[in-house]
């Protein structure tokens, strides 16, 4: 078999045909530094501080409030480390209050504060779908809370977090929010004068823009120290020669969720429903991991008894399906997802996790090439592990 099908849009997305003519330009004649007084200059400042308009109108902030870096766990380093020393610098806040399904670029950033920065980490509780506990964040919010941080949606399992109504707990404390919207921008709505969030991080390659570029929306008011220092850009917040074409393409994606963002949701979600219904009905000793309805609509995740995971993937690769597993487990190494754990899911079952997600060129046909092979795999796969 030749042809091979992607079901793992939430690692990356291929880039916007449309996206890439934007950015053209800037990777060709339009070489200048927007730090730069001259001509050249001008012009790739004109090209970046257009790009920031057209970031904040879709956010609905104003556009100093939008800082280019160079992806999403950037951002999400700039707001945990940025936010947390401006803290604790200026007030003595030492406590970071998340939970244990985040992004490795929230949790180990978090990992690496408490081990040898001085913070100390609370970890909120999940349900069984790693929805965060309301009740479980309160009790965890007090007068040394540095920050806190929740992401939108998760990348792994799905689910959707209630945001605003954590961000608004915080707000009643005087305590800054920030959320990982990596995986979920290209899907939910985001308007920046509803929901309360001090911070929050988005990846253009998550929605059809190029990798290696990324935003952090910082709230007029919050107070972050910048991480990387140096010529001053992005507000003093972000120092570094702004990577022109990349910014372009990150606003021209952008463009492009304001056009088809809500369509491209509705489309998939049926695709989905029926994906996670047949893998259901079809596979013995399946489940699906995450909400069921309250989750991302182009994200199936699943897990199956007495499975390898690993070797699916490998088995599926080989059949022309490129999948993964949710997690970024090591091969060789087996160790069930972290999440996977944390909400509830024994060993012999995490072990077995697969995640399918759907985009751009997912149809009902490659649906139905996949649901042709993916119970014979996994039957063979229990067979092979005995
Ligand atoms: C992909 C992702 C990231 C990391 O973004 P990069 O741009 O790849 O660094 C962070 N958080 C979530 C939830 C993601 O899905």
């Amino acid at each position: 078999m030749n042809e091979k099908l992607y079901f793992d849009y939430a690692a990356t997305t291929p880039l916007d045909p449309d996206v890439f003519s934007a950015m053209e330009p800037y990777l060709k004649g339009d070489f200048g530094n927007p730090s730069s007084i001259h001509y050249f200059g001008q012009r790739a400042e004109h090209a970046v501080e257009k790009s920031r308009e057209i970031v904040a109108d879709y956010l609905n902030c104003h556009p100093t409030e939008v800082i280019f870096t160079s992806c999403g766990s950037e951002s999400n380093n700039l707001a945990l480390r940025g936010t947390a020393m401006a803290r604790k610098s200026q007030s003595g806040h030492n406590r970071i209050t998340s939970s244990k399904v985040e992004h490795h670029a929230i949790t180990h950033t978090i990992q690496q504060l408490s081990d040898h920065f001085g913070f100390k980490s609370d970890w909120a509780a999940v349900d069984e779908f790693g929805i965060v506990d309301l009740t479980s964040f309160s009790t965890m919010l007090n007068e040394n809370t540095a920050l806190a941080s929740f992401m939108l949606a998760n990348n792994e399992i799905g689910s959707i977090n209630p945001i605003k109504a954590l961000a608004e707990m915080c707000l009643n404390k005087g305590v800054p929010f920030h959320t990982d919207a990596v995986q979920a921008a290209g899907y939910i709505p985001i308007d920046l004068a509803e929901l309360p969030v001090s911070l929050l991080s988005l990846g253009s390659h998550k929605f059809y823009g190029p990798k290696g570029v990324g935003v952090l929306f910082i709230r007029q008011g919050t107070k972050v120290l910048p991480t990387q220092t140096g010529g001053g850009q992005e507000f003093g917040l972000r120092s570094g020669t702004h990577n022109v074409a990349y910014i372009v393409g990150f606003a021209a994606a952008i463009e492009k969720l304001k056009k088809f963002r809500e369509k491209r949701a509705t489309e998939l979600s049926i695709l989905r429903d029926e994906l996670i219904d047949r893998v259901l009905k079809t596979i013995p000793d399946s489940k699906l991991t995450g909400h069921p309805t309250n989750r991302l609509p182009n994200h199936a995740s699943f897990i199956f008894k007495n499975v390898d995971g690993n070797l699916l993937l490998g088995m599926l690769d080989q059949a022309g399906f490129a999948c993964s597993s949710g997690s970024a487990c090591k091969t060789g190494n087996p160790e069930p997802s972290e999440v996977l754990i944390e909400i509830g899911q024994p060993r012999d079952w995490a072990l077995g996790s697969l995640r399918l997600t759907l985009g751009s060129k997912t149809n009902e046909e490659a649906i139905n090439k996949l649901l042709e092979k993916l119970p014979a795999l996994i039957k063979l796969n229990r067979e092979l592990k005995g």
